[in-house]
């Protein structure tokens, strides 16, 4: 259910129609636009008496939503969500006009690798690092990350470089630390349906970027972005990073065709991950085109400068030179579509 606020109504108006849903035993969400204030209300099993709420000073309507979402919906926001994200060389802006870019390993191995990695990040002018302390491994006998000293050492990378730092958790025990110190907690693929950490997720005080389960429809995946957002946090950037399909020439299918749906149903930012998504260093570069080519909002891109010794995803990483040409051709690219890439 959304109510609907007129343009002029005042702070005061919307505050007194969230008083009123919550006094219902609801939960209110005020969500501002640019023209105006729309409150989902979430909580409610059964119908909703909207008579009460529809009389109210301020109100223009209650409609009722009939998608399985509500408040990762178009209905309840026309505009493209756009995420900010502290750096310690400014904001990096994700959504609307805003493509932002991010590139690191897939693990933190060493101090010595992450600041090798960082720095030719920052060279490529890119400032958003990513690389995972705690790594969801297929196999329990993988490397299975560094923990905590690898966020200090990602902590360090943010300080030297002004990097705003992209790391995953996989738990609710690594989500309270990795909230400290990152500037974006990821959500794996693998934990994208694990709904308590999602529920936790949504009390974090940090953006999160929450990666495609890999048999995930498109419904499931904003499905598990709403119990995000039903929870507070509604700085949610989506992420592709492709399915699970009969084909065997790559690692996953990238499903591209997502951006252009997600756009359509939701307002929040999606980025495409083509390292996971091909699982092969070549195809990094032409699908990287590809995803700004069709709307992405950013990429999240596996890079290492040994990729034959990385400790995971090393056949999918790319080298730092290779990096710096891609966010090139991709800036360029985005111009074409009036973007900016930051
Ligand atoms: C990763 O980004 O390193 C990762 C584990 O990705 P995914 O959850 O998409 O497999
Ligand atoms: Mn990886």
């Amino acid at each position: 259910m959304l109510v609907v606020m007129q343009s002029h109504a005042t702070e005061e108006q919307v505050r007194e129609v969230c008083k009123r849903i919550e006094s219902l035993g609801l939960k209110a969400h005020p969500i501002p636009g640019s023209a105006r204030t729309a409150i989902g209300i979430t909580g409610n099993d059964g119908a909703v008496d909207l008579g009460v709420l529809e009389s109210m000073p301020g109100v223009i309507e209650c409609i009722p939503v009939s998608k399985p979402y509500k408040l990762v919906s178009r209905d309840a926001k026309a505009e493209d969500t756009i995420v900010r994200i502290p750096t310690g060389s400014g904001d990096v802006i994700i959504g609307g006009q805003h493509v932002a870019l991010v590139g690191g390993p897939c693990a933190v191995e060493s101090e010595a690798q992450v600041m090798a990695i960082a720095e030719r990040i920052a060279q490529a002018g890119v400032r958003l690092f990513r690389g995972g302390a705690y790594k969801p491994r297929t196999s329990p006998y993988s490397f299975q990350g560094l923990g905590e000293p690898g966020l200090q050492i990602l902590a360090k990378a943010r300080k030297n470089f002004g990097l705003g730092i992209v790391t995953e958790a996989i738990d609710h025990e690594s989500l309270d630390l990795v909230e400290q110190y990152a500037d974006v907690i990821q959500i794996g693929a693998r934990n994208m349906q694990n709904f308590s950490l999602l529920k936790r997720a949504g009390h974090a005080k940090k953006p999160i970027l929450l990666k495609r389960g890999m048999s995930a429809t498109l419904d499931e995946f904003l499905m598990a972005a709403e119990y995000i957002l039903s929870e507070g946090n509604y700085n949610v950037i989506l992420c592709e990073r492709g399915v699970r399909t009969f084909a065997d020439h790559s690692r996953n299918t990238l499903d591209l065709t997502i951006v252009p749906a997600v756009k359509r149903r939701s307002h929040l930012p999606i980025v495409v991950d083509p390292s996971h998504g091909t699982g092969v260093r070549h195809k990094v570069l032409p699908l990287s085109r590809a995803a700004v080519a069709v709307g992405a909002d950013g990429l999240l891109v596996e890079v290492h400068h040994q990729p034959e010794k990385a400790l995971s995803d090393g056949m999918q990483s790319i080298l730092p030179d290779e990096f710096a040409q891609l966010t090139e051709e991709v800036r360029q690219i985005a111009a074409l579509l009036h973007r900016t890439v930051n």
